[in-house]
């Protein structure tokens, strides 16, 4: 491999996966020495923020392992060979699954901002081991989204920031924390123009409230009275597109006369705000049908969080700014990452879902798939005889993201068997009894499912830039390896398929679709796909082998938009030019072109928007109560746990020198606060909340609201320092949140919301 020059790739930082071209040294070819925009990535065209310029600090670092590990009696990991370590893994989950069954073990991950095709990998080895119950991060973040979208939709929605009028940012901070597509320069255009307005509901004055025409600076927790406050307006100023809502919505009777009786004034004085400044914000929303809308983790981390990601439903579609120019659109991704409850909701006479599959001890709701990670201690800890007693945790590090980190560490030590597969030293991985080291995401063929652009979205298959550290795996082979230890294939068995792949992709989907019809292929398909057409894919792109399977599947509901994004064919032949076109364009390529205005495209059965969701309606009657989980006199402070700063990000970068300027434990204190409490700038604290302390450092700043302390995200690790020993860098958040603080609907944690007291340290 030539190593001077500059290769594309993308940033793996936040979900945004910015391209990016990388050069590596010239000397080893591993070190990541040089990063610019990739001008040619199809949607971020050459953007970058402050972030990935230091990407190294994943790449190269020493928590990154080179050997299986196996732990030993007294809790310290000896290195085993790989073969070893597959024997091992193989007969030690089977041996949970022939005991217990295979829904005992538990599978967590499958992949973080930029990785998730070792999560596809990992669907066969699912199968092979009868895996029923599995979760992730978004668990924690996006299923009370997901839940309403799958309920009110058939699917996620992305908003046109480029072309909208109005765009409406709840809970969110664009400028650090991105997570939309040259998030710098958009909101900085939109602030800007003046026939064009930014409202931002956000208790802090962020960068992005700072560049809002309107800025709503909520009372914490408070967004939902905010939200009602500005329908109400609407619904009562005759400002709701109401033809549009009889022509296109179904169920919207309660909500429209709910909406009639807010008493807008004093939900708007509940929400910390002034009339003047509610009315203003409705009156921008109600004069255009170009609205675009994001909503983030400030809010679905927060008391009321699905209620609120109801809310924002019905600010884009009773406004009629659903499926139209500048407007919201239902996304098309390759992958069904939060959209797999696609199908019509079942509901009793009061609009109340019915039917949906819960967790096996403790019955939460499962949605898209995922148990409610709040969840996952209590179906462990408990001696009901369906428990689960076994993980696999894959490019996830749960005990360090997850809420109430002491309370996961007695239950994963309360498991018979805890495998991990990651690239470093995590903490998960310290408790697990395998380690199996991968391969990083610049030393593999790797993808993210997340593009979610409208009309043209798009699909990054990214290329290596090095050759795999020795020692490691990359996940596609770990996983087909410990299926064949399973003996789920007979030797020879997957002949016929292989040679048909070794013909070409026209005669290879010839005999796999057929062969589709055997649940063994069926169940397995990407550990089938990935031993029959990898090995035949140029470039050595194996472990992209499933993402034909993908495409295959994208065509068939969305054959005109895939055409219109220029690939030719019918039918497989269609999937297949879409799957070369993946592999070939190093930089991404357009997957979808789509059409706005074409209803018959909407996800529900009846084509229309489903606005009566009776949980909510319930709920939405509660708000006359005026109840928030109350600070009090022993915990006074509302902690927001996780805030985006120039040097936080995911925890995948743990060597702390990545940070060029935070200070790791630094808190912020409004000033009034500090003179309460006794605190200094630059002086130490003990930060305290029902589950835990830290020692912050306190940092002054009148942008956080008083009776509000914030700190950052992504700290907290563990990492060797210059004689090995393991140092904690920053606030461990998880160590101070509580599993109780939760959304009573999809269990999501209060991250934003952790009622904490701050004492003054001499
Ligand atoms: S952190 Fe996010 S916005 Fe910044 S360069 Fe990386 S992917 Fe892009």
């Amino acid at each position: 491999m030539t190593t001077a020059e500059w290769k594309p790739t993308a940033c793996n930082l936040c979900y945004a996966n910015c391209g990016i071209l990388a050069r590596m040294d010239e000397e080893t070819g591993r070190v990541i020495e040089k990063i610019k925009g990739d001008r040619a990535h199809p949607v971020s065209r050459g953007y970058l923020c402050n972030k990935a310029s230091r990407i190294n600090y994943y790449q190269n670092n020493r928590d990154r392992l080179n050997t299986p590990l196996r732990k030993r009696d007294d809790g310290t990991f000896e290195p085993v060979s790989w073969e070893t370590a597959i024997r091992e893994v193989a007969a030690g989950f089977a041996d949970i699954r022939d005991r217990h069954g295979g829904d005992k073990i538990f599978y967590y991950g499958g992949g973080g901002q930029g990785n998730h095709l070792g999560g596809t990998h990992a669907l066969a080895l699912r199968s092979a081991l009868g895996i029923r119950y599995r979760s992730n991060a978004l668990a924690q973040e996006k299923t009370g989204l997901a839940w309403m979208n799958s309920r009110m939709l058939g699917g996620s929605w992305h908003g046109d920031f480029h072309g909208c009028d109005v765009a409406i940012i709840v809970g969110k901070n664009p400028w650090q924390s991105n997570g939309m597509q040259r998030a710098r320069v958009l909101m900085r255009d939109i602030g800007k123009h003046p026939e064009r307005t930014l409202i931002v509901l956000d208790p802090r004055v962020t960068e992005t409230a700072e560049l809002a025409d309107i800025h709503l600076p909520v009372r914490p927790g408070t967004d939902v009275w905010c939200i009602m406050a500005i329908l109400g307006y609407l619904a009562q100023h005759d400002m709701l597109d109401l033809e549009w809502i009889r022509e296109r919505t179904a169920g919207h009777e309660r909500i429209l006369d709910q909406l009639q009786a807010v008493p807008v004034t004093d939900y708007a004085e509940f929400a910390g705000l002034s009339l003047a400044l509610v009315e203003r914000a409705a009156q921008a929303i109600g004069s255009t049908r170009k609205i675009a809308l994001y909503e983030d983790l400030g809010v679905e981390m927060a008391p009321y969080s699905t209620l609120c990601s109801y809310l924002n439903i019905l600010l884009f579609t009773l406004t009629g700014a659903f499926d139209t120019e500048g407007g919201m659109h239902l996304v098309n991704r390759l992958a069904q990452i939060l959209d797999e409850d696609v199908r019509a909701p079942n509901v009793d006479g009061n609009g109340h879902e019915i039917g949906r599959r819960v967790t096996p001890v403790t019955g939460a709701r499962i949605v898209t798939g995922l148990t409610p990670c709040n969840s996952i201690s209590e179906e462990i800890l408990s001696d009901h005889p369906d428990r689960f007693r076994a993980m696999l945790v894959e490019s996830a590090n749960p005990i360090h993201s997850l809420a109430d980190a002491k309370r996961l560490r007695e239950a994963f030590e309360a498991l018979e068997f805890v495998v991990v597969i990651d690239v470093a030293m995590t903490e998960t991985a310290e408790l697990a009894d395998y380690v199996l080291p991968a391969s990083s995401q610049y030393e593999k063929f790797e993808a993210t499912f997340f593009p979610s652009e409208f009309p043209d979205n798009f699909f990054h298959l990214r290329r290596p830039l090095t050759e795999p550290l020795p020692g490691t795996m990359e996940e596609a082979e770990i996983h087909a390896l410990l299926i064949e230890a399973l003996g789920v294939f007979e030797p020879g068995e997957l002949d016929g398929l292989k040679e048909a792949a070794e013909r070409g992709l026209d005669e290879f989907a010839q005999a796999i679709l057929p062969a589709m019809a055997q649940p063994k292929i069926s169940r397995h398909i990407s550990y089938v796909l990935y031993r029959t057409l990898g090995p035949t894919l140029p470039y050595g792109a194996a472990a992209a082998a499933p993402l034909w399977g993908l495409c295959q599947r994208h065509v068939m509901s969305n054959a005109a938009a895939v055409r219109a994004a220029g690939h030719e064919g019918e039918g497989t032949a269609l999937g297949n030019a879409l799957f070369q076109a993946i592999l070939e364009n190093e930089s991404g390529v357009t997957v979808s072109s789509n059409q706005i205005g074409d209803h018959t495209q909407w996800r529900m059965p009846d084509r229309r928007i489903h606005l009566g969701i009776g949980e909510m309606n319930d709920e939405i009657d509660t708000l006359a109560d005026y109840r928030l989980p109350e600070r009090s006199e022993e915990f006074p402070l509302l902690l927001c746990a996780g805030e985006r700063r120039s040097y936080t990000a995911n925890t995948i970068i743990r060597d702390p020198r990545w940070m060029k300027s935070n200070n790791p434990t630094s808190l912020s204190a409004n000033p009034d606060d500090a003179r309460k409490y006794g605190l200094t700038e630059a002086g130490r604290a003990r930060l305290v909340t029902r589950r835990g302390e830290a020692i912050v450092l306190v940092e002054l700043d009148d942008r956080i609201p008083a009776g509000t302390v914030s700190l950052p995200n992504g700290l907290g690790t563990h990492y060797p320092d210059a004689n090995d020993a393991r140092k904690q860098t920053g606030v461990y958040l998880n160590e101070l949140t509580d599993l109780e603080d939760r959304d009573p609907w999809v269990g999501t944690p209060y991250h934003k919301h952790v009622r904490a007291r701050l004492e003054a340290i001499a």
